[in-house]
């Protein structure tokens, strides 16, 4: 995956926009698409070995849509975008599982945070609670460990009701990927996984499920999929913006 994020001027005088955006390549695509999200503006998705000298003339032909689709996310963009100070969240809620906490600080003078589980659903942070690093650091080790908890465990369940096995499974906290499946059927998934909607994660891990029989996003592996996944176009669909869903304290960006 490459990225970049050079701010576009055309120079052929067609339009007199210019738009900031990002460049994906992406071997599933098969055409140029264009989409646009809260989290990540306008985002060109290429197939592999797309010249990108022909990108002015797609986004100037598409510029009126391009306008309209920035203008609606614009408000929450913004928002997004908007240094915050940092706060410790109040709650944190993983829809994916099912599972809720609530969180508890409590500011004390100690050099470290530490995490104290009293009562179910509830995380109790102590220490310099308004240390942006060491919260961010802290919390990412929670939602791993969370992650460990409930994912593996889902995953050997869809693995039961699908019937395809797997050899092993490892969680991880990457910016770009929500699951890969290795030759050797090593399934490998994104711990922020837990913040999608139950079917979206459910779909991640059917995918990727998928991938042990079929190692390629071939005709045979999109029927596999289909055949446990009936809805998998809209999910695809979704995956796309699925970013928004992982708060702003989990975000790796
Ligand atoms: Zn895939």
């Amino acid at each position: 995956m490459q990225r970049k994020t050079p701010s576009l001027f055309d120079t052929r005088g067609m339009t007199d926009t210019a738009f900031d955006y990002t460049v994906r390549v992406s071997p599933r695509a098969r055409y140029v698409r264009l989409y646009v999200s809260p989290h990540k503006g306008l985002e060109i998705v290429v197939p592999r070995g797309f010249n990108c000298k022909h990108l002015p003339a797609v986004l100037s032909q598409k510029s009126a849509w391009i306008e309209r689709a920035l203008e609606r996310v614009r408000p929450q963009r913004e928002r997004l975008l908007a240094p915050m100070p940092w706060r410790l969240p109040e709650h944190i809620h993983f829809p994916a599982v099912d599972a809720a906490w609530e969180v508890r600080a409590r500011w004390t003078g100690a050099k470290r945070l530490s995490i104290n589980f009293h009562r179910p659903g509830q995380v109790e942070i102590q220490g310099p609670v308004d240390d942006p690093a060491l919260g961010r650091h802290l919390l990412g080790r929670f939602l791993l460990v969370q992650a460990e908890n409930h994912l593996p465990r889902l995953l050997t369940a869809l693995s039961h009701d699908t019937q395809l096995s797997y050899n092993r499974v490892s969680i991880r906290r990457q910016r770009s990927r929500w699951g890969s499946c290795s030759a050797h059927s090593a399934i490998s998934l994104n711990a922020a996984l837990l913040f999608l909607p139950h079917h979206l994660a459910r779909y991640v891990l059917v995918h990727e499920l998928c991938h042990t029989v079929h190692l390629n996003h071939s005709r045979n592996f999109w029927a596999l999929v289909a055949r446990h996944c009936p809805q998998y176009r809209a999910a695809e669909r979704e995956m796309r913006t699925a970013r928004d869903f992982v708060p702003r304290w989990a975000s790796l960006d």
